[in-house]
C-alpha cells in the first residue's frame, strides 16, 4: 500500500469540495489557481463550472499549471418518459464524453439516473427496473462512441437512499455485472468510480473491489459518513471525521491493483461551503497525509 504520509502528490480536488467558499459560490479558474498554489496536481471539474468558465479556457489553465484530471463530473442520467428524452440523454452523454476529451480526463464518471423528473420531485413514472433498463440501454449506447474517441467511462455506485432521484446502480457488484455484460473482455473502456461515501457499508463490498481490478477500478472518491446524517445529499464530512474505514478500503483498492488519485470529494452545505477554501484545502492535504 503507498505512503501517502510524506506528501500529497496523489490527491486529487472534487472541484465541488471547494465550489462555496465561506458560503458564496467560487469560478473554477480560481479553484485551479487555489489547487495549483498548494502543489495539488489534479482536480476533477464539474461541468457546469466548466461551462460557465469555458471550456477552451479551463483546458489551457489546466495545461499551463501542468494540472491533470482524476475524472470528469458527470455524465449519466439516461432514464426519460419517452423515446426523445432517452435521444436527448444520449447526445447530452456524447457532449460530456467530447468535453471530457477536451480536457483530457482520465474518465467520464456516469451518474446513471434513477426515475425520471424524480429529482425534481415529480417522477414520469415508478418502475425502477425500467429504469434500469435504460441505464443499460444508454451506457451500452454510450461505450460505442466512448470507444471512438477512447474516453473510458466510469459507472459511479451511488447509496440506495438516491436509487430514486439520483442513480438506480447502488451497489458495486450491480454496477461491475453491467460492466461484464458490456465489456467482457476488459478493455479498460468501461469500468467504475468508487466513491466511499456510496459503498462503505456493503458486506460485499471487499470482495467485489477484489472482482474489478485494475481494468474496471478507474476512480477513487473519498471523504467521510457523518453520525448522524443532516442531509442525503450535501451533508458529507471529512476524511476522518466520520464512521469510514478509508484505510482498510484503501488497501483493498491498491490490492487490486489501483494506483491512481485518491479525490476527496465533499458536499457540506452545513460546514465546510461556510469555511474558506484555504481552511478547506488545508484539511483535505493533512487528512490525505493522516487519515486516507
Ligand atoms: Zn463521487
Amino acid at each position: 500500500m503507498r505512503d501517502f504520509s510524506q506528501d500529497h502528490r496523489w490527491l486529487s480536488i472534487n472541484t465541488a469540495t471547494v465550489r462555496r467558499q465561506a458560503g458564496a459560490e467560487v469560478p473554477l479558474d480560481r479553484i485551479i489557481d487555489q489547487c495549483a498554489e498548494r502543489g495539488i496536481r489534479a482536480i476533477s471539474p464539474w461541468r457546469d463550472q466548466v461551462a460557465a468558465a469555458g471550456l477552451d479556457k479551463v483546458a489551457a489553465q489546466l495545461r499551463a499549471h501542468g494540472i491533470g484530471l482524476s475524472g470528469y463530473c458527470r455524465g449519466g442520467f439516461y432514464p426519460a418518459p419517452d423515446a426523445a428524452g432517452l435521444k436527448a440523454a444520449l447526445e447530452d452523454n456524447r457532449r460530456a464524453i467530447d468535453e471530457a476529451k477536451m480536457l483530457d480526463a482520465p474518465c467520464l464518471v456516469l451518474v446513471v439516473g434513477g426515475l425520471p423528473g424524480a429529482l425534481a420531485g415529480n417522477p414520469a413514472y415508478k418502475d425502477i427496473g425500467r429504469a434500469r433498463t435504460e441505464v443499460f440501454d444508454g451506457i451500452a449506447a454510450s461505450l460505442e462512441y466512448a470507444r471512438k474517441v477512447d474516453m473510458p467511462l466510469a459507472i459511479e455506485p451511488l447509496h440506495p437512499m438516491q436509487a430514486a432521484d439520483r442513480a438506480c446502480i447502488n451497489t458495486l457488484e450491480q454496477a461491475l455485472d453491467i460492466c461484464d455484460a458490456l465489456d467482457p473482455q476488459k478493455s479498460g473502456m468501461l469500468g467504475v468510480a468508487l466513491d466511499v461515501y456510496h459503498v462503505w457499508w456493503d458486506p460485499k463490498l471487499e470482495q467485489q473491489i477484489a472482482r474489478a481490478g485494475k481494468e474496471r477500478l478507474l476512480a477513487y472518491h473519498v471523504c467521510d459518513w457523518l453520525t448522524p446524517t443532516r442531509d442525503l445529499l450535501n451533508d458529507r464530512g471529512m476524511m476522518g471525521d466520520g464512521a469510514i474505514e478509508l484505510r482498510k478500503i484503501r488497501g483493498w483498492v491498491e490490492a487490486a491493483g489501483y494506483a491512481g488519485y485518491s479525490e476527496v470529494e465533499i458536499f457540506s452545505a452545513q460546514d465546510w461551503w461556510l469555511r474558506g477554501g484555504e481552511e478547506t484545502l488545508a484539511a483535505c492535504i493533512e487528512r490525505h497525509r493522516s487519515v486516507v
